[in-house]
Order: structure tokens, then sequence, then C-alpha cells
């Protein structure tokens, strides 16, 4: 749950957003008028279409309950609207750059979603949500150096380059069917191999498309989730966590393995797993341990629950990050 200052806060950020663009717009508006004499004219000549429809309406007896006037005067000014953008276009401008700029076109950069039925959150606020909640940022900065632009292959040679490819070809699959099939990945291999870089990658690419990501050590969201509550402050927080895990739209996992282990952590993983492909959510998970590892680790019905349900890619190869200092 948000506090109160929190969510002023948000507020805040929404309201900044709406200047900032609004003030952008005023710019593209006073460039484009000043520049370009037919937007001028079409300016003027929608003010004073305007105008005289409001004349017409406030006249006391037009006689004209039909409202043809103003229907005329709709259809002139959807007619001028339409010249404007070939206007822009003839001039060199994309045919939308008057129109509204918003960071989030799907709420209008207020953070709700009217559903008819009351509003709901956004995308962008639930994402915002999670930040605050789970120190998210780092996911955001992590995005900056772990990107497809900055992807390599020339680290890799052999049947190691033939895994990654395989990988990369896995990570384009959970992409594209993302929606409509929630696809999960599991990258397994030795360190520094670019399991975390592929995962981070990955989620990457579905935060940009406004979905809700959480991306976790696996040792630390674990160990918290299992950990004993010293009050009930702590409970509700991981009764909390507990909820955004099997809600979040992708969860991402790294380097499982490293926790502490022990049977409750398991069944915990358990629980995650298994919601989450009941509720037909993405998971992505990397380890270090070999599968027959991840079998004894965590019991079968884990490991047959990640065999059944992921794309489980391998990767080998020397340590990548040993080799780019050694390249340096
Ligand atoms: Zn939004």
């Amino acid at each position: 749950m948000l506090t109160n200052g929190q969510y002023e806060e948000f507020m805040r950020i929404y309201a900044s957003r709406r200047d900032r663009n609004a003030r952008l717009l005023k710019q593209r508006r006073e460039e484009v008028v000043s520049c370009i004499p037919a937007f001028r004219d079409l300016e003027e000549m929608s003010g004073r279409v305007a105008l005289n429809a409001l004349r017409q309406q406030l006249k006391p007896d037009t006689g004209d309950p039909g409202d043809s006037g103003t229907m005329s005067a709709r259809n002139e000014l959807e007619r001028i609207r339409i010249k404007k953008r070939e206007v822009l276009t003839e001039n060199g401008y994309p045919a939308d750059y008057l129109d509204p700029v918003y960071d989030c076109p799907d709420c209008r950069d207020t953070g709700f979603i009217d559903t008819g039925r009351g509003r709901t959150k956004c995308h962008c606020f639930r994402q915002m949500e999670l930040g605050i909640l789970y120190d998210h940022s780092r996911l955001s900065l992590l995005i900056k150096t772990n990107n497809f632009d900055l992807l390599r292959e020339d680290y890799y040679e052999g049947e190691s380059l033939l895994l990654f490819r395989n990988a990369l070809s896995n990570c384009r699959t959970f992409l594209d069917t993302f929606d409509e099939a929630a696809p999960n990945l599991l990258f397994y291999g030795p360190t520094g191999t670019g399991k975390s870089f592929l995962s981070i990658c990955t989620a990457g690419e579905i935060l940009k498309r406004g979905k809700t990501v959480l991306y976790f050590s696996a040792a630390d969201v674990l160990e918290k989730i299992s950990g004993y509550a010293q009050n009930a402050e702590e409970k509700q927080q991981i009764q909390d966590l507990m909820k955004e895990l099997s809600e979040t739209e992708l969860l991402v996992l790294d380097d499982l393995g490293t926790e502490i282990n022990n049977s409750f952590i398991s069944s915990r993983l358990f629980t995650i797993i298994n919601e989450r492909i009941l509720k037909g959510l993405s998971t992505v998970i990397s380890t270090n341990l070999p599968l027959d590892e991840l079998r004894s680790r965590y019991s079968d019905r884990v490991f047959s629950r990640i065999t059944s349900n992921y794309l489980v890619c391998k990767l080998t190869g020397p340590d990548i990050r040993m080799s780019k200092i050694i390249r340096k």
C-alpha cells in the first residue's frame, strides 16, 4: 500500500508530465504557426467558424431547433482539421505533430483509466507503485546496460555459440507469444555466460510494452517471503509481496540457487511458479544450477513444472565478464 505522501508524489509526477507535454505542444504550435502561413490561415478560419457557430447558438430566436447551423459548423471544422494535417505533412511535419502529447496515451498521464464502471489504476501507475514498493528502479538502471541493442555474439564460439543462438531464438518466441501464450523462460549454465543479460533484455522489452514487471534476485525475494515476521507490519509486507509475485505480468527471478536451501523456501518457490502458471502469467528464471541439481534441490514437482512449462535454455562458454576485462 502506498502512503498518502507517496500517492501525492505520484500525482505531482503526473501533473508535471502533463505540464511538460502541454508546453511542448504549445512550442510546436507556435513554431508551425510562425513557419507555415497556410496553417495560420486555417487556424484563423477555424476560429471564425467556431465563433460564428457560438453566436448562432446564443441568438434567442433562431427558429432552428434542429441545430443545422451547428451541424454545418461542425462539418466545416472537421474539414479544416483534415486540411491542417495535410498542410503539416506537405511541409515535412508528421500529421499528428500537433496532437496532444502523452507519456502514457492509455491514461493520458492521469494515472487512471475510466472503465465505465469506475476508474482503475493504469499500468504506468502500477509500475511506479511496484518501483516504490520493491526498489524497482534497479531494473530501469539494469536495462540501460543490458538490452538487445548491445547484443554481442563474438564472446561465444563453437557449441556455446549454437546454444546462445538457441537461447536468443527462445527469447524471440517468448516476446512474440507473450500476450496470448504466457510463455516462461529458464536460463541455466555457469556464471558469466549471459543468463542475467538475456533475462534483463527480455524484461526490458516487456516493460516497454507497458506491462508490469518485477525483477528480483531469487535469494532476496525467497528469503524475504520465507522469513519470520516479527510483527503485524512485517507479516502484512510479506503478504503484499506474495500477492505482487502472483499478480505481476512478468516476474524475473535472477540467480536461483544462491538462496538458503530449505524445504520451506522450496515450497514457497513451488507456490509462486505454480500459481503463475495457473493464472497464465509469465516467469523468467536464471540459475547457475545444472538441471539435475535443480531437481534434487527443489523437489520433483518444482522441476516438472519448470521442464514442462518453460522454454529451457542452456548457456555455456567462457566467463563473458572475464573475457570483457581481458579484451579491453
Ligand atoms: Zn498510464
